[in-house]
């Protein structure tokens, strides 16, 4: 063991939480991804962004940054946060797919002139069948009638600026919410009132086009993972890491991007990964992330890792990857185990990858 890699069961040594973004169509998911990016980049390129690796993560100095006038003095005690990006749900069952999950956390995303719909309902039921903790961002309330922007405000600040006639409407639509949240046996309130979190969901009311209750809600997301789920985010040795895609990158050939949920991957590690004809065993040739996120408008471009720790979306270059199945894990070979046994543990992932095709 290298000496910066011996987990201590401690707040002090926890990885990046991973969240993901829900909801019906057209409630403002991509936008605010594009808003907690912080950056004025296109919508195309960030779009090509999340495409290339459908993660994004936030370093702690960003998410201390943009919540400095909340003037929550708690610590951050994650590095980070690991935002994956979840286009539809057949996405979402993928990346689900290891029985431990994938995600800590989710944002479901509810736009606040129309409420539940649909897919709201579908993402909901998800999130109770796997037990996943979310947050509500209530979207799109600068669509209120005669809202006064208050740009990147917290929240309860920009309330107060607003007249007395947008607080009702507000107010109003919120409470029908609630109520259509209660229908779906779920109690929600807002989290600045929320005294029972973890029995009663909490919604952040936000803006993805003036950035209002962003500082909230990225806030809400790491101190609610920190603080309750110290287990789960402790930092350990033992790789935990899931394939998304297998893509060709011109210059890189086929290329796998993954999600590491926990551990460090290294370049020139052995790995096994499960293949359409049989385990394929390479080498790490490359780890790969897109730039910082202040540098995200070069498109297509990417930094080079000699290691990466957890939590991390990574596109990885070896050799042989070409008839990788996605959804499946991804091993490290170590130097006391036995190849056949690493192999016999990722060719299970197929069964599992298959018994969910069946299924659907
Ligand atoms: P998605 O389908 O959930 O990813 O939704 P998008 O992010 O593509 O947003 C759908 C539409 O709603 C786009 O036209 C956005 O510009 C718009 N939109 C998203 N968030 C907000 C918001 O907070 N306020 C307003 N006024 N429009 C928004």
């Amino acid at each position: 063991l290298n000496s910066d890699e011996v987990p201590k069961q401690s707040e002090e040594n926890l990885r990046s939480p991973i969240c993901c973004i829900m909801g019906h169509v057209d409630t403002g998911k991509t936008k605010l991804l594009d808003c907690i990016r912080g950056t004025n980049v296109q919508e195309g390129e960030a779009g090509g962004i999340t495409q290339q690796i459908g993660a994004t993560y936030f370093p702690a100095e960003n998410i201390r940054d943009r919540t400095k006038e909340l003037k929550a003095d708690a610590k951050l005690k994650v590095p980070g946060l690991l935002v994956i990006d979840t286009p539809g749900h057949e996405s979402f069952t993928n990346l689900r797919s290891r029985g431990s999950g994938l995600c800590d956390i989710a944002i479901l995303v509810v736009d606040i002139m129309h409420g539940l719909e649909p897919q709201t309902i579908e993402s909901l039921n998800l999130l109770k069948m796997r037990n996943t903790e979310f947050i509500v961002a209530l979207n799109k309330v600068d669509r209120l009638y005669g809202w006064k922007t208050c740009r990147n405000a917290p929240i309860v600040k920009a309330m107060k600026q607003q007249t007395k006639d947008v607080q009702n409407e507000f107010n109003m639509r919120l409470t029908q919410i609630i109520t259509q949240f209660k229908e779906q046996g779920l109690n929600t309130e807002l989290y600045y009132k929320n005294k029972e979190m973890g029995e009663t969901y909490s919604i952040v009311p936000t803006s993805a086009i003036s950035g209002e209750g962003i500082p909230d809600m990225l806030l809400l997301l790491v101190q609610w993972t920190q603080k309750t789920m110290v287990e789960k985010l402790t930092y350990s040795n033992e790789v935990q890491c899931t394939v998304l895609e297998v893509k060709v990158v011109e210059g890189h050939g086929t290329t796998i991007d993954v999600v590491l949920v926990n551990g460090v991957l290294h370049e020139g590690d052995q790995i096994v990964v499960c293949g359409m004809q049989g385990p394929i065993v390479t080498t790490i040739r490359a780890l790969l992330t897109p730039h910082p996120m202040k540098e995200l408008r070069v498109k297509g471009t990417y930094v080079h890792h000699k290691k990466i720790k957890a939590a991390m979306g990574i596109k990885i270059t070896a050799q042989g990857l070409e008839h990788a199945i996605a959804g499946t894990g991804l091993y490290v070979v170590k130097s006391d185990d036995d190849l056949e046994d690493v192999k016999d543990a990722a060719m299970e992932d197929m069964k599992s990858v298959m018994n969910r095709i069946d299924k659907s």
